[in-house]
């Protein structure tokens, strides 16, 4: 469904982003790992077109069609949604009022009150606070909102930037296992995560960052069962190097 092909991505004279290479099969939920700072969120506004530079080499294609140089509504109207990190509602506007927003760009109005019907179904609790003002919900209701909101553009695909950002481990368990019942019914996700375990808990297949670099990637179970995932991203120690032996840094394999 999305294929992105060796891009290469410079704030300025710094470059982010070093030949990447990705693929989201369509029906698939794909996880994109890595610390802070790795590239993770560069790489999901260059799919949107956010990015005030587009890719300087590379090439980005969803269902067979090139993105570049598509502007982000043109982007939107191919099917791609965008969740952003952090949560960014708007606070003075009723519950109704956010969903509605996320439906601006569609010209099949009939079909709104479906959707909205799905989404309330997917988030009971927003179903209950509807004419109440977005600023005064929780925090994870908040995070239920904005995925609400990029559902009512009915995307195809869904660019998911850290749902799990500042959640209460609880709430991150619901979110998660919402974003897999979405994808069950059909919405492909790009998940960028930090919590890796999470993550490749309902993934398919992961890619890892590092860098601007893709270091690693593979089916999500061989992930979650990869010795340096599991040092590296999911912090569980579980081989310890005997005494007098090194790690080889580069490979990062013991010797
Ligand atoms: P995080 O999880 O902390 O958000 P990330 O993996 O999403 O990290 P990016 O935000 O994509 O990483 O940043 C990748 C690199 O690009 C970092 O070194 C960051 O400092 C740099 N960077 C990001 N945005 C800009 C910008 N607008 N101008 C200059 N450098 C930037």
């Amino acid at each position: 469904m999305l294929r992105i092909s060796n891009i290469e991505i410079y704030y300025g004279p710094v470059r982010a982003i070093n030949g990447v290479s990705l693929e989201v099969p369509e029906g698939r939920i794909v996880t994109l790992l890595g610390g802070n700072g790795a590239g993770k969120t560069t790489i999901l506004k260059t799919i949107c077109g956010l990015l005030e530079d587009q890719p300087d080499t590379g090439v980005i294609e969803f269902m067979g069609k090139r993105l570049n140089g598509l502007n982000p509504e043109q982007i939107v109207r191919r099917g791609i949604t965008y969740i952003q990190e952090g949560r960014a509602i708007f606070e003075e506007l009723t519950v109704d009022e956010n969903l509605l927003m996320g439906a601006y760009v569609r010209r099949d109005v009939h079909d709104l009150r479906r959707d909205r019907a799905r989404v309330l179904n997917y988030f009971p609790v927003l179903g209950q606070r509807l004419y109440q003002l977005a600023g005064t919900l929780s925090g994870g209701e908040q995070q239920m909102l904005v995925i609400g909101r990029g559902l009512m553009a009915n995307p195809r695909l869904m660019l998911l930037d850290e749902p799990s950002l500042g959640l209460a481990p609880a709430m991150v368990k619901e979110v998660f296992q919402i974003i897999k019942t979405i994808n069950e019914e059909g919405t492909t996700i790009l998940l960028v995560e930090q919590n890796a375990k999470m993550a490749l808990q309902i993934a398919h297949y992961g890619y890892l960052l590092e860098a601007g670099r893709i270091v690693l990637s593979d089916e999500a179970e061989s992930l979650l069962d990869n010795q340096d995932v599991r040092n590296h991203y999911l912090g569980i120690a579980t081989e310890v190097a005997p005494k007098g032996v090194t790690r080889h840094k580069k490979k990062k394999r013991w010797r």
